[in-house]
């Protein structure tokens, strides 16, 4: 091997590294020496604004987790005990989580093929079944957009309103995705959107809750601030957490929004170039319904398993040993031990994806020669 090869080699790529190509550091040495060290702060505000502006102008809580934010949409919309909320199983577990914290049922729904999110028809099933056997009405649906790629929203969104449920749209993985030309996070009565050091964005840790009216959003600001009462001294008569973003995390988040467009059309790139140079008869990829548009956060293959005896983890393995990271679909929550007492509606397609899956290097610093190499090792080990 050449000594340029060689050194390709070592270099480790990552599945979704953070990419900080702006002005993350300037922003960052500002709040520094401003001293907003305090979790509040100017740059708190500008990243809200900033995140408010791209989503349509709906107001926006900044917080320390999507997590965060899908337990407080579930507490906006009164979710307690006793209550069943409707989920996809396809999904991370932080989309059941907090569910669980609130102490309520999730209650699974398979996905569909076109989207591999939430199947409308399972859906309806679901929630006809759920009044049938004498339960309550699900209190609130939570729809995902897996890898970025959003769910059949004009389908889902009708279900819900026959049946006057409340949606809360997690488009954790999927800010700079769009249905119909509307951006996701602004299609359910709350959305949830994610800046782990995974996502397209990032503030290393971070969430925001988007909300319709502006009276949630200071309700939802009230409770993420240890629920405060109006009061001279430290007084609470409601629950509260600590859940808001911290203004330096914010300023890393500034510096990243600016960047927005240009890492969908990066991770656009990336997904081109798989789709162009792996083979279409022995692997596919998740589908970009029409009127959709995915901003393609991860790149996800399909092994053919009529096509090709190697499995996902035989692949994943490889690409391991050439310094690639790749990661299995998500596990679908009716899978797992934690919730295998939940209601499940469905059959075995999130299960068929989870078993023959696999998350390519995805990542909005990507070369096209990183991109050659790990095409290599799959071409190789597929044999094709
Ligand atoms: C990342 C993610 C979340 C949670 O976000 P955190 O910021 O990591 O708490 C929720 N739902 C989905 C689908 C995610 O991928």
């Amino acid at each position: 091997m050449s000594i340029l090869g060689k050194i390709m080699k070592s270099k480790r790529i990552y599945l979704s590294p953070p990419d900080l190509k702006g002005q993350e550091l300037e922003h960052l040495q500002a709040a520094l020496q401003s001293n907003w060290i305090a979790p509040i702060g100017p740059h708190l505000d500008k990243f809200e604004e900033l995140l408010s502006r791209y989503l349509d102008d709906l107001p926006v809580v900044a917080l320390n987790s999507g997590t965060a934010a899908i337990h407080l949409a579930l507490r906006l919309l009164g979710v307690t005990e006793k209550d069943e909320v409707i989920c996809p199983t396809f999904t991370f577990v932080a989309t059941t989580n907090p569910v669980m914290y609130q102490k309520a049922t999730p209650v699974l729904i398979d996905s569909e093929l076109d989207t591999w999110n939430m199947c409308p028809v399972q859906l309806e099933r679901a929630i006809e079944d759920r009044l049938k056997q004498g339960k309550p009405k699900p209190k609130a649906i939570i729809i995902v957009h897996l890898y970025g790629q959003p769910a059949q929203l004009t389908q889902l969104l009708a279900i819900a309103q026959k049946y006057e449920i409340p949606v809360i749209e997690d488009a954790a993985e999927a800010l700079g995705s769009c249905y119909n030309g509307q951006k996701a996070g602004t299609w359910g009565h709350l959305g949830v959107i994610s800046f782990n050091g995974n996502k397209i964005v990032t503030t290393s840790a971070g969430g925001a809750l988007v909300t319709r009216h502006v009276s949630e959003a200071k309700k939802a600001l009230f409770w993420a601030t240890q629920s405060k009462d109006k009061a001279p001294y430290y007084q609470h008569s409601e629950v509260g957490y600590n859940y808001r973003l911290s203004n330096l995390l914010a300023a890393i988040g500034v510096g990243q929004m600016q960047q927005l467009e240009e890492k969908v059309a990066h991770r656009r790139r990336v997904f081109d170039y798989y789709q162009q140079n792996l083979p279409a008869d022995v692997l596919s990829f998740q589908p970009e319904l029409s009127g959709t548009f995915s901003n393609r956060w991860l790149t996800c293959i399909v092994l053919n398993q009529q096509k090709t005896s190697v499995t996902p983890l035989q692949l994943q393995k490889a690409l391991e040993v050439e310094n690639i990271e790749s990661r299995p679909l998500w596990k679908p929550m009716h899978l797992q031990p934690l919730l295998r007492q939940c209601p499940y509606y469905g059959h075995t397609v999130a299960e068929g994806l989870f078993q023959q899956g696999l998350c390519l290097p995805s990542g909005a610093s990507l070369q096209v020669a990183d991109l050659d190499r790990i095409v290599q090792v799959i071409k190789r080990v597929l044999s094709v």
